[in-house]
């Protein structure tokens, strides 16, 4: 009889262990385990409790291109288990799914625990031993099989080990990045690790003027080691900036961000469809058509009025001068602040979804199976992967496809 291990009942861990359960081999026993008292926290909570099980979009491709880490290593695995199949699996086991006009993909009920209970039912049905509130304190190597050490004292050998364990994002979910030294113990190297899609707290203090003010395509820049750049949505909130293009960024320049003690500027174009020049010629024409206006009111024809007013106020243009009084420098810095304004990061807050990026070295992994390419028998999938997407359904694609694939190269 062989013995399979899976640490880690998320989402991963999950399709892998329902995986094996559909090949139903009699001769392998399954031992999903999970240290919480329920599967899938973290799919539950997801997506603000209703669950972004995966993307709308079509050509796997433009999938991949989601994936700023990793995305070589999951091509595979995501070719073998699209989110067009991951949809169709869902609803053939009873969550009917929605998509909404974003490409976003939810369950129709709005409601993360649908998703989770899938699981259960076929883990109810089929053998699966799923091992609730047992942790996993350590994992060595003994003769060609894995022994494992539960909390509780006693041990448990298998044949193969599948670690699930998930990212350090969210740590009271229960993810706390055990995994991490389970590999190392086992010979895998851990790439460095950093916090990846969230919101920023900004020093600035006018920010807390134009909280709730979006911009609905905005460019935002990071200017590290390398250039980050993005063009979308964004928001301001009562300290800081939310929002699609800011949760890209934040994924993009993750490691850039990393250590936050120390301030990193970001800038903004708040107007990306025009260029420097052709800004200046249209604030010039626009003085020169208004000249008794009030330069703030003429500025709020471009972008939102409170904007303007922190504009005004930063460039020391009074409230009441009008259009005529306006110098060549001023326009010149009006320009500079709508084409590249400059903030200042100091901290990170939640976004809608929290991943670490970095994880287990891709280059220790067979693609074609996620099985170590140190230990034969040994299988990662998931978000302690090397790999993470932007918002949108990407990171739990990336746990089922990852999930899915070892359930089947397993069998
Ligand atoms: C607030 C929030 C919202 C999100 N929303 C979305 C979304 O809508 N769409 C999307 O695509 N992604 C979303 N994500 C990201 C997504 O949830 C994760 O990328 C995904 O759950 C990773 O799956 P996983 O199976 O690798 O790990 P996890 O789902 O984190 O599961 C790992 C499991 O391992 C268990 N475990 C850890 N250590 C041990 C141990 N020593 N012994 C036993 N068990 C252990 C943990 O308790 C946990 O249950 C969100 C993340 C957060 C934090």
């Amino acid at each position: 009889m062989m013995k399979i291990a899976i640490i880690g009942g998320g989402a991963a861990g999950m399709m892998c262990a329902a995986t094996l359960a559909e090949k139903h081999d009699d001769n392998v026993s399954v031992f999903l385990i999970e240290k919480n008292s329920i599967l899938g926290n973290k799919v539950i909570i997801s997506g603000g409790g209703r669950c972004n099980v995966t993307t709308g979009i079509e050509d796997t491709e433009e999938v991949l291109k989601k994936y700023p880490r990793g995305k070589n290593l999951i091509k595979f695995a995501m070719y073998n288990f699209p989110p067009s199949k991951v949809y169709d699996w869902f609803e053939e086991h009873g969550v009917p799914l929605k998509t909404e006009a974003d490409l976003r993909v939810f369950p129709r009920s709005n409601d993360g625990g649908d998703v989770v209970g899938v699981f259960e039912n076929i883990f109810s049905k089929k053998d699966v031993e799923v091992m609730l509130k047992t942790k996993i304190e350590n994992v060595k190597k003994k003769g060609k099989k894995f022994v494992l050490d539960l909390a509780n004292g006693s041990y448990l050998e298998v044949d193969k080990l599948v670690i699930t364990t998930g990212g350090q994002a969210y740590k009271t979910t229960g993810s706390t990045g055990d995994g991490y030294s389970f590999a190392e113990e086992l010979g895998h190297i851990i790439t460095p690790l950093a916090p990846s899609l969230n919101a920023f707290i900004l020093k600035e203090k006018w920010v807390k003027d134009l909280a709730g003010v979006s911009f609905k395509k905005s460019g935002l820049k990071i200017i590290g080691d390398k250039t980050s750049k993005f063009e979308g949505a964004f928001l301001f909130t009562h300290n800081g900036i939310t929002g699609p293009a800011v949760f890209a960024l934040s994924s993009m320049a993750a490691f850039e961000l990393s250590d936050l003690k120390k301030e990193v500027k970001m800038f903004i174009d708040f107007l990306p469809e025009f260029n420097y020049e052709e800004m200046a010629e249209k604030i010039r024409k626009a003085l020169k058509e208004n000249p008794k206006k009030s330069f703030v009111n003429t500025l709020d024809f471009f972008i939102p009025k409170s904007l303007a007013e922190v504009i005004c106020y930063d460039i020391g243009i009074e409230a009441k001068k009008v259009n005529s009084e306006i110098s060549k420098y001023q326009i010149n810095k009006a320009v500079e602040w709508l084409k590249n304004a400059t903030i200042t990061v100091v901290g990170r807050s939640a976004g809608e979804e929290f991943v670490t990026a970095g994880g287990i070295d891709s280059k220790d992994i067979n693609s074609k199976t996620l099985e170590s390419k140190i230990r034969p028998g040994l299988y990662f999938a998931g978000e302690i992967l090397d790999v993470d997407g932007f918002t949108g359904g990407f990171n739990l694609q990336a746990a089922w496809c990852t999930g899915r694939l070892i359930g089947e190269s397993i069998s």
